[in-house]
């Protein structure tokens, strides 16, 4: 398979949907959320440094973030395709990974933009807190998280419209029928 790169808001199911498309595709995943949790779980310095951003709601830096990307990206196998999840959330992040994956013949390959209101958003990022835990699924932190995807990581849409990646599915209320359109369309590029 292609890379794809997984796109949308906290809680739009970056992280279920690349589960079903590894599951069917068979492609390596890079969720930047679980990396640095696992850090953080280790107790590493990193997992502190990254503590601190994501309690509170923030991005890490795109230095910091580019340079675990390519880490990961290196250590799994070669010429399967991966699923980005989490990452790229800025501009700066989009042109690092466009360069990462240049610099190795790879292509970017396709961006799968999830989107789904926010009252949907909101209702599952708490639902997550009680199942999970999570200590950024609290509102106050739900809050801050939204605003910084909107003030950062979403005009990164139109960036991957102009690189003619961007393919957008939409929440009608069925995880079946959301998925059926992205395996439909992920089908037609194997
Ligand atoms: P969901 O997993 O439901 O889609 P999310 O997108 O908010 O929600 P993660 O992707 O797990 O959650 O990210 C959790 C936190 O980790 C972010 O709020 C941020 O602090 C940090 N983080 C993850 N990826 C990046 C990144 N690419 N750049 C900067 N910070 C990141
Ligand atoms: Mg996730």
């Amino acid at each position: 398979m292609k890379n794809i790169i997984i796109f949308g808001a906290p809680g739009s199911g970056k992280g279920t949907y690349s589960d079903e498309i590894v599951k069917r595709y068979g492609m390596g995943h890079i969720s930047t959320g679980d990396v640095l949790r696992a850090q953080i779980k280790a107790g590493t310095e990193l997992g502190k440094t990254a503590k601190g951003y994501i309690d509170n709601g923030q991005l890490l830096p795109d230095s910091l973030m580019i340079d675990i990307l390519a880490d990961t990206y290196d250590s799994l196998p070669a010429g399967q395709g991966v699923i980005f999840d989490g990452f790229p959330r800025t501009i700066a992040q989009a042109e690092a990974l466009k360069k990462m994956l240049a610099e190795r013949n790879h292509d970017m390959g396709v961006m799968v933009e999830l989107i789904v209101d926010e009252e949907t958003l909101l209702a599952r990022l708490l639902n997550r807190a009680i199942e999970q835990g999570r200590a950024d699924d609290n509102e106050e932190t739900i809050k801050k998280r939204f605003a910084v995807y909107h003030a950062q990581t979403e005009p990164l849409a139109d960036w991957f419209e102009k690189e003619g990646m961007r393919h957008t599915f939409t929440w009608y209320g069925s995880k079946e029928q959301m998925l059926g359109d992205i395996f439909a369309f992920l089908d037609t590029l194997k």
